[in-house]
């Protein structure tokens, strides 16, 4: 038995809303990750074996690369490559769906656009406090994924058998990546029957995996021996590490999105290393990533140094200035 955690009002309100429309947009958070992607895709087939014609998935900026497999990624529409094309489709849409970020300023460039069109919306995230910009908001931070919860929104619909192979890999490929492959956040018994259910849909977890997290180039590995041997400063009286990458290191490794994914997790390896910061030098600002086992809140130090936010063991945050400057502010809060 799967619980009903999702109000039933809001499952009531959503049915009304998904029958009612006919142009359907399904937004996402900037630099999307598994979750964001699998979540996205997965609702954007569930609604289209509802018999919904136009849904499009619409993300910020694009994705790695590593996600190009997922079913409907060559659907996606995103914002940074056509800003008024993308603007123009949000102000047409009569429902947006917004999935794993629970305020506009998370959807980057897309906040403005998202905000002022006037189609309904319903938020399904896992973010605490969500910003009440929705007209449903299904949000429920205890649940490790938003994927999860869009199952858990398609079962709670009494929708399961619409779920196929295609809708199952997109919903898995979300939990296992925001959960690292089931090794955090993930002792909840449920997840494990709903993954029952995804393979009863005839998924490939294995192969799943391997999609995701074994096909990266020569110079992201080389990228992480330089991180590993040159980058990485321990802090042990605080428990803590950080590594730190600028411009100029990112060049030198032909860098591409996607290519220092999971770096902040190396240091967590390491007996007696409870907190840890990615600090990665980016176009406009400066991109810090935090990680913790525990119960060290890394959101609450997001929020207050890197105007950030996030889950109590993964969180994030930016800031504007140097990358010393970013750096000394970490070390300040430690
Ligand atoms: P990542 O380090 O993988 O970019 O982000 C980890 C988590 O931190 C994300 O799932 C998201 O919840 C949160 N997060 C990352 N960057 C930001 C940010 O700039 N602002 C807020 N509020 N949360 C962030
Ligand atoms: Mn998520």
């Amino acid at each position: 038995m799967i619980t009903r955690i999702i109000e039933e009002s809001s499952l009531k309100t959503s049915r009304q809303w998904i029958e009612e429309a006919t142009n359907i947009i399904i937004v996402t958070h900037i630099s999307p990750d598994g979750d964001a992607l699998g979540s996205s895709l997965g609702l954007r087939l569930f609604l289209r074996s509802l018999g919904k014609e136009r849904v499009t998935v619409m993300v910020p900026n694009a994705a790695s690369s590593a996600f190009r497999w997922m079913p409907g990624a060559e659907t996606i529409v995103i914002h940074e490559e056509d800003h008024a094309y993308a603007a123009g489709m949000l102000a047409e849409a009569d429902l947006i769906f917004c999935l794993d970020f629970n305020e506009p300023k998370r959807a980057g460039r897309l906040n403005q656009p998202l905000v002022e069109a006037e189609a309904r919306k319903i938020m399904i995230d896992h973010h605490l406090d969500p910003a009440p910009f929705c007209g449903v908001t299904i949000s429920h931070p205890t649940i490790s994924s938003t994927s999860e919860l869009v199952f858990r929104f398609m079962h709670g619909l009494g929708e399961m058998e619409r779920i196929d192979e295609e809708i199952a890999s997109c919903i898995y490929t979300g939990m296992m990546t925001d959960t690292g492959s089931f090794t955090y956040n993930s002792n909840q018994p449920e997840i494990y029957q709903i993954i029952c259910e995804l393979i009863r849909k005839g998924i490939d977890k294995d192969l799943i995996y391997r999609r995701v997290n074994q096909v990266y180039s020569e110079n992201r590995l080389r990228l992480m021996g330089f991180v590993l041997y040159r980058k990485m400063r321990l802090y042990p009286r605080y428990k803590a590490a950080l590594i730190s990458l600028s411009k100029e290191e990112l060049a030198r490794f032909n860098y591409q999105v996607g290519d220092s994914e999971g770096f902040v997790n190396l240091p967590l390896s390491i007996e007696n290393v409870e907190f840890c910061a990615f600090i990665r030098e980016d176009n406009e600002h400066i991109k810090v990533s935090l990680r913790s086992v525990g119960d060290f809140p890394c959101n609450r130090f997001a929020a207050r140094f890197f105007r950030g936010g996030g889950h109590k063991n993964a969180s994030g945050g930016e800031y504007y200035g140097t990358l010393h400057r970013a750096i000394a502010q970490f070390e300040r809060g430690l």
